[in-house]
């Protein structure tokens, strides 16, 4: 497979960089899942979607969302055919691994007076990729009172932002013997927050004043924290990479990249035979459990009221509808890194620059845990991607016994319908910074616009 840069002419290469730059905006704007559901719900708005609870009855060429919990969102664009023939649904996840502060973060460290804050890590992370770096605060704090406050520290230029310190090269002669899993210990991933004491106050004062600020900034008592969601993420503006600029590093690209350009495609797809759908969801990192991951009802809650809308609910229905569907289920693969040749078999790899990528299946020792997509299913995927000129490639994650991965992928191809995992690859994957191709990102897009338009 040829790299996919040399097919587009001239004003696909111009479309491909206001893509791009479009799609740098988006997650420098969105870095959790909570504002990309906001920032994907004002795309959406103006695009003419609304929301389910506008509505008092759905026809073809509506278009409609369903927000869960402000951490989850499932979009549709009503068919012309009738819902209990299936729906054409690109799944996407908007988390992405980084340092979550814990229920009760802020101390004081008596030897140094420093205000520190204590993090669990969410996802699976190399935990020393994530000292030294600046990094970004994001999240709610919900009051008792209802009220939530949204906190975004670290992203403008004028904020300060916090860290992760790490000891120097000079003392770390039993540092560097340790193995790399334990070189940096989840429990010591802690923030340094602050190092002027508050004036007057004998106990913890660097924790006093640092409580102070955020009374004064954000009206926060340390006991909020209690229901805070508060999520630490690098500080750190998505960017073009290499010297030609031909790739983006940026921080949670897995699944962001899938997840624009799965909405980006619902969006500008026109009306379509069958119903188009796109889903944004939560916890992928953490196995899709909760109610804003996968596993939740919520995406087949929504289905029922979206049937119910178009006047014609039952079970039945319902579960025609689910099983008709076809999926893909948008997540990024790993890319063939040459720095690592040893991992990865390369005739079934995923390379930059060599378009969208489909992995029948993913998993690990023996494919377990995997959804492994159908031969049947394959094929008609080939040929629309095929009869729209889209570049595609086929990959496993890496070689077989060197590890391995899951999407969302099973828990829709659970509801009976036929689902194909369809990303991007990446490099650096779950690092602070992964890179991504534009040409992929592009081509993703298009895949997906083909996918909504001509499955069938
Ligand atoms: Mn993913
Ligand atoms: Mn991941």
């Amino acid at each position: 497979m040829e790299s996919i840069w040399s097919k587009f002419d001239e004003k696909q290469l111009a479309d491909l960089e206001v893509f791009a730059r479009e799609y740098k905006t988006f997650l420098d704007g969105a870095k959790i899942e909570r504002e990309q559901v906001r920032d994907s719900i004002k795309l959406a708005r103006a695009k003419g979607f609304k929301e389910l609870n506008e509505y008092t009855s759905l026809n073809a060429g509506d278009k409609v969302y369903v927000n869960n919990r402000d951490k989850a969102l499932a979009l549709f664009v009503i068919g012309n055919k009738d819902l209990r023939e299936g729906m054409n649904i690109l799944g996407a996840h908007i988390d992405s691994p980084r340092l979550d502060l814990k229920q009760v973060p802020l101390y004081e460290d008596g030897t140094s007076a420093l205000a520190m804050m204590d993090t669990h890590y969410y996802g699976g992370i190399k935990k020393y990729q994530w000292t030294v770096h600046p990094l970004a605060i994001h999240g709610v704090v919900a009051k008792k009172d209802g009220s939530i406050v949204d906190v975004c520290i670290g992203e403008d230029e004028k904020d300060p932002v916090v860290g992760v310190s790490e000891i120097l090269i000079h003392l770390s002669a039993q540092q560097l013997s340790k193995n790399a899993a334990t070189v940096i210990e989840g429990e010591d991933l802690n923030l340094v927050v602050g190092s002027i004491p508050l004036k007057g106050e004998e106990k913890e004062p660097v924790k006093k004043a640092i409580l102070k600020i955020l009374k004064d900034k954000y009206d926060i008592e340390e006991a909020d924290f209690l229901s805070a969601e508060l999520e630490v993420v690098p500080a750190f503006k998505a960017r073009d990479f290499g010297l030609d600029a031909s790739m983006i590093i940026a921080y949670g690209q897995d699944d962001k990249i899938c997840a624009y350009t799965s909405l980006r495609a619902l969006l500008d797809v026109e009306q379509c035979e069958r119903t188009s759908c796109c889903i944004l969801v939560d916890k992928e990192e953490v196995g899709s459990n909760g109610n804003s991951g996968m596993h939740s009802r919520f995406f087949e809650n929504a289905v029922a009221e979206i049937l119910a809308l178009s006047g014609d609910y039952n079970d039945l229905l319902l579960r025609r509808c689910l099983s008709n569907s076809r999926m893909l289920s948008s997540d990024v693969s790993a890319a063939y890194d040459p720095n690592y040749p040893s991992v990865f078999e390369a005739k079934n790899t995923a390379f930059l620059g060599k378009g969208i990528v489909f992995n029948k299946y993913t998993g690990s020792r023996g494919k377990s845990g995997c959804n492994d997509a159908n031969a049947e299913f394959i094929a008609k995927v080939r040929r629309v991607m095929d009869d729209n000129g889209i570049g595609f490639q086929t990959a496993e994650l890496g070689k077989v016994d060197a590890g391995g991965g899951g999407t969302i992928a099973y828990i829709l191809a659970n509801l009976n319908m036929d689902v194909i995992d369809a990303g991007v690859g990446v490099l650096n994957m779950h690092s602070c910074y992964e890179i991504s191709s534009k040409a992929d990102l592009y081509e993703a897009y298009r895949a997906y616009m083909a996918f909504l338009k001509d499955m069938d």
